[in-house]
């Protein structure tokens, strides 16, 4: 192991200061460490001015700021805590580790191509000046290459992946990194780095609603969150399908920017799933698609923008006014099936989707009306406050049957059947479209199958209240198999 007298940490994708590997290797191998995070202008100034990942990744490093302070100040050292700039991470972090005059710059993996391409640079600039670059993997459990096909090849179905991963899990690969044996090794912030946090109007951006929502910031928010999902985790196997029960953990946007650890998480699940407790089980398999489309974003990033399965970018979707107006019916929830708009009204209003309405919004997009799946991805990306890009894309691909072991392209969601079976009595669709609260739970689905007397008494006038349907499901679905059709030829 190299020692080096002066190290920077980079934090990015990992905003907590317990089981962080980087910073743990950073503590461990320098006398002296200084901690860094960048407000990226690359990433920043396309942004609209109100963005809730934003605001939450600002409370969250105004409490990893407070934190690195507290476990300074436990060490005798006082002034400890996060520098916090606002500028190209390009430029800024080798510019930064020579004012500091750091040996090596420690930071964890992200593998997504903008941030491999950024950290290429980085690690050249730093090079140029001596400087050592050290990532480490920490976002996930297995990572590129780690879990292979017996040919050695990634791979490109699920189920096989995961088998192989709980073949190949085993305790070392769960356990927390301790970064508490080596906080000795903070150093206290040096003029002019010994500042506040900025503000988030000092980024220039405005709070949005998200103090109103139930998401609460930073690792102590991830820790309530995971607290009170352990009391229900026996339960996910049946309640995770059904959006108005609390069946989900509302964990992903804390593993998006790593104010909670992967470890953590998938060791609980995994000790659970060991006793043969079925929530458990479920629940570890879907950190388990999580690893699974982050390798497979590694190991196949042609599917930013193309089609896992290239015989699929064949298929023409539809363009033009129609299909833009049917998309931002889309968008806004006013496609005239209230499942769907319900759905696109919880992201809009709170930036989160329950994964099950993901997959009907998905598919009504792309097989009800004919859109192109990248431009429901790229509406995703804008409003999800969990958005990934690997966990999106796989989604997206997924609901349009071009991905790894996707949907079928035969199989079409009902997104009437789908209302009916996960939301039975509307009680999400009352939640987000109350304008549809007095209709009966047999007929909120398909608000125009209600009988007029029955539209009346509930208040309801169709083409006023709520729209029309966009379109005719069962002829939406002729067209799709036809589209579709392409990919025997
Ligand atoms: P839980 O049910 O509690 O699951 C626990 C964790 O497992 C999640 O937080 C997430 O990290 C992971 N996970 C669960 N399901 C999946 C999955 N299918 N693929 C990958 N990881 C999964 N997830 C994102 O984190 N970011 C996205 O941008 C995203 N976009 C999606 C787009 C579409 C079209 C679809 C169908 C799914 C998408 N997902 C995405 C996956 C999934 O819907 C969310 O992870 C989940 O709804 C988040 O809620 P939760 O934390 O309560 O999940």
């Amino acid at each position: 192991m190299t020692r080096y007298d002066r190290g920077l940490m980079w934090f990015r994708r990992d905003l907590r200061a317990e089981d962080n590997a980087a910073l743990y290797h950073a503590l461990k191998q320098c006398r002296q460490v200084w901690c860094v995070f960048v407000f990226d202008t690359d990433i920043l100034d396309p942004l609209p001015r109100a963005d809730r990942r934003v605001e939450f990744i600002h409370a969250s490093v105004l409490e990893l700021d407070g934190r690195l302070r507290e476990l300074g100040k436990a060490q005798g050292h006082d002034g400890t805590g996060l520098i916090v700039r606002h500028a190209r991470a390009l430029t800024d972090i080798p510019q930064l580790a020579q004012r500091l005059h750091v040996q090596a710059v420690f930071t964890n993996h992200d593998d997504e191509p903008a941030a491999l391409a950024r950290d290429a640079q980085v690690l050249g600039a730093l090079a140029h000046a001596g400087i050592m670059f050290h990532s480490h993997k920490d976002h996930v459990i297995f990572e590129r290459r780690e879990v292979l096909t017996q040919v050695g090849q990634p791979f490109g179905v699920f189920t096989p992946y995961k088998n192989a991963w709980l073949r190949k899990v085993e305790p070392f690969y769960l356990k927390a990194y301790p970064v508490g044996k080596y906080t000795a090794s903070l150093a206290p912030l040096p003029p002019p780095f010994d500042v506040p946090v900025p503000r988030l109007s000092d980024l220039d951006f405005e709070p949005t609603n998200l103090s109103q929502l139930p998401i609460p910031t930073g690792a102590t928010g991830a820790q309530k969150l995971v607290e009170d999902f352990m009391e229900r985790i026996e339960r996910y196997d049946t309640a995770r399908d059904f959006p108005a029960i609390k069946g989900p953990s509302y964990l992903s946007v804390h593993l998006r920017f790593g104010t909670v650890s992967i470890r953590q998480l998938a060791s609980l699940a995994w000790q659970m799933h060991l006793q043969d407790i079925k929530g458990a089980s479920t629940w570890l398999s879907e950190l388990i698609w999580r690893d699974f489309y982050h390798q497979i974003l590694a190991n196949f990033p042609h599917v930013v923008g193309k089609s896992f399965r290239p015989e699929y970018d064949k298929v023409r979707f539809e363009h033009g006014q129609h299909a833009q107006a049917h998309f931002a019916a889309w968008c806004e929830g006013r496609t005239g099936y209230p499942l769907v708009d319900a759905a696109m009204a919880q992201i809009n209003q709170t930036g989160y989707m329950h994964n099950r309405l993901r997959m009907v919004v998905a598919s009504f997009l792309v097989k009800d009306l004919g859109i192109d799946w990248r431009w429901g991805e790229r509406y995703f990306a804008e409003k999800l406050i969990d958005f990934d890009l690997a966990a999106n894309n796989g989604g997206w691909q997924w609901a349009a049957s071009t991905g790894c072991d996707a949907q079928p392209w035969f199989r079409i969601f009902n997104p009437v059947t789908q209302s009916e079976k996960f939301d039975p009595q509307g009680k999400f669709i009352r939640r987000y479209l109350p304008q549809l609260a007095g209709l009966s739970d047999a007929t909120i689905h398909a608000p125009w199958s209600a009988p007029e007397l029955e539209l009346v008494a509930a208040g309801v006038s169709l083409g006023r209240d709520y729209p029309h349907p966009v379109v005719d499901h069962a002829l939406a679905r002729e067209k799709t198999l036809e589209r579709y059709s392409v990919v025997k030829r």
